[in-house]
């Protein structure tokens, strides 16, 4: 300990002009989200100006998710709590009031937009820049002395957003065939904004196998609707998937929920609008 605070000392005096322990957590705000779409937002809007963490672990579903005590008490030694709210965190919801009483800045991003306790509101991009403006209101808050630097990061992120929704307007706009085949339910917003249908193996959330009665509906249901891709997520088993596609003569393919990156994805430098992107490509592909 005593030889640290020896190196600590002479690395400061060894660089009087650039004080690199102050700008790396000086004054930094501590910002606490709780997945992935909600960490990249915030990351995009803070920047190096707050210290960004995340609870859940890269490759791990988020759904039912659960802190750890250790994580729990991590969280009430932050500035700021990101959250989504009662659909993906049901404690979040519970502890934020508690938060609030301690002085830490509670937001939660889906209030007023979640509808049916679907919690998936980032995979439509303008309800994802409904997201991000929340964000931007809050660090801007708590963290005033740097406001019109998230400001201006706010207006660059919201702007991929538009034009990333006019993309999927657009590339949308004439498919052929209106209706995809999902794992989870995980599309409806986007589905709803782009004027698809969304069929989904299980529910809302992704752990459910569905009965044999549900599965003799949903090989009617492909066939009626010709589908010729069903779609599967990269954190769970494709064998749902893959069965279903066997029966009716279809082949599968990614849909990307985006809930959380698997490690690969943060190692190849993949973000929500990448993933977004190749979601399109394959959207359009299983749907002319
Ligand atoms: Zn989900």
């Amino acid at each position: 300990m005593f030889f640290i605070v020896i190196l600590f000392i002479t690395g400061c005096g060894s660089s009087p002009t650039h004080d690199i322990t102050k700008d790396a957590d000086g004054d930094r705000i501590k910002v606490y989200t709780t997945f992935y779409p909600l960490y990249d937002f915030t990351k995009k809007i803070a920047k190096d100006r707050a210290d960004v963490s995340m609870l859940v672990p890269a490759g791990v579903e988020p759904h039912d998710y659960e802190p750890s005590s250790k994580q729990m008490s991590e969280i009430y030694s932050q500035q700021l709590f990101i959250y989504l709210g009662e659909a993906m965190e049901p404690w979040g919801a519970k502890i934020a009031d508690q938060l609030a009483q301690k002085g830490i800045a509670t937001v939660e991003l889906g209030k007023g937009l979640i509808k049916d306790n679907d919690p998936h509101l980032w995979l439509d991009p303008n309800l994802a820049r409904e997201m991000a403006h929340r964000i931007y209101e809050a660090l801007s808050e708590v963290d005033d002395a740097n406001a019109s630097f998230y400001s201006n990061n706010y207006e660059e992120l919201s702007q991929k957003l538009i034009e990333l929704d006019r993309f999927y307007a657009d590339s949308l706009k004439d498919v052929t065939n209106r209706s995809i085949v999902t794992s989870h339910a995980a599309f409806g917003y986007m589905a709803s904004r782009y004027k698809f249908n969304q069929i989904s193996i299980s529910g809302i959330t992704p752990f459910h196998e569905p009965s044999p009665k549900k599965k003799a509906e949903q090989i009617e249901i492909c066939k009626s609707n010709d589908i010729k891709y069903i779609f599967f997520e990269p954190l769970s088993s494709p064998k749902i998937a893959e069965a279903l596609a066997k029966e009716i003569g279809a082949q599968t393919l990614v849909l990307d929920p985006i809930g959380s990156l698997t490690a690969e994805q943060i190692k190849s430098g993949e973000d929500y609008f990448s993933l977004m992107r190749k979601n399109l490509d394959n959207l359009v592909k299983a749907m002319n």
